[in-house]
């Protein structure tokens, strides 16, 4: 579609299927990440097309977030879509967690899924005009909570606001804010919860009797981000293969 797009989050798991999935439509991608160089290159050089990059920044640093997205946007030319994928799963059972543990489960969990991702948003919106899109990865969790990792829970749950909130604000501009929240999907981040008879019960939770690709999450937001799915702001996307329906 020969847009420049911002994933955050995309040197592996459901972000590496983003940037792919954009990449296959003909968009040039900014993969950002975090930690992995190698890998983040590894998913760059695997797109289809020309003019993508690589956008470094440890979202929990607001700095180094304003210079990586400058640095993507002047690359890129503009960010027509922002996706807001990054995230962090720690478990911190509030009767096995010190408080000292859990000070910094909050703070370093809500610094990343929450105020990273606003701040991502906050320097993104400067560089993205009428027809942008802005698409945050929220979870299942934010609906049902998440009993060892309330701090995850909370930050997906704010998510969703935050995305109403700027659907309203970035309405009148024309640019549409939506958020998906899946559930359980094959990658690094969901491995311990999936492994063994971890899978076996996960995958009961939902009527299909299984859990989700990230090519299956991606190829959602590519459409919450097309131009069609414009009227779908404030919309958040439930992508649990129907698993609230036997919760
Ligand atoms: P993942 O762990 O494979 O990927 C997460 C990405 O976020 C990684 O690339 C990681 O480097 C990046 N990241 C984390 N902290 C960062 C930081 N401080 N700075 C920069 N980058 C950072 O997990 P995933 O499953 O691909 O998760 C993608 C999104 O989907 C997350 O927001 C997650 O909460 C959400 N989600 C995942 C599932 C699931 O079952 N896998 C379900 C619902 C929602």
């Amino acid at each position: 579609m020969n847009r420049s797009v911002l994933v955050t989050g995309a040197s592996r798991g459901i972000g590496a299927a983003a940037a792919q999935a954009f990449a296959a439509a003909g968009d040039r991608v900014a993969v950002h990440y975090g930690s992995s160089h190698s890998a983040a290159e590894a998913v760059l050089a695997k797109l289809p097309g020309d003019g993508h990059v690589l956008a470094h920044a440890d979202l929990a640093d607001p700095a180094q977030i304003l210079s990586m997205v400058d640095s993507a946007a002047e690359a890129l030319g503009s960010i027509d879509v922002l996706v807001n994928n990054a995230g962090i799963y720690a478990a911190h059972p509030i009767r096995d967690t010190s408080y000292d543990e859990w000070q910094r489960a909050w703070s370093d969990t809500l610094g990343v899924n929450l105020v990273g991702a606003a701040n991502v948003t906050w320097c993104a919106v400067r560089h993205m005009g009428r027809g942008g899109r802005i698409v945050n990865v929220s979870s299942r969790g934010a609906f049902r909570g998440e009993p060892n990792q309330p701090a995850y829970g909370a930050s997906k749950a704010a998510i969703v606001s935050f995305s109403q909130s700027l659907a309203r604000a970035l309405g009148p501009e024309g640019i549409a804010v939506t958020a998906i929240a899946p559930g359980w999907t094959t990658t690094d981040m969901a491995a311990e919860a999936l492994a063994g008879d971890g899978y076996n019960r996960r995958r009961l939770e939902s009527p299909l009797e299984r859990v989700a690709t990230p090519d299956e999450v991606a190829a959602a937001i590519l459409y919450l981000a097309s131009p069609e799915a414009e009227f779908a702001t404030g919309t958040v996307l439930d992508f649990n293969g129907g698993s609230h329906l036997r919760m």
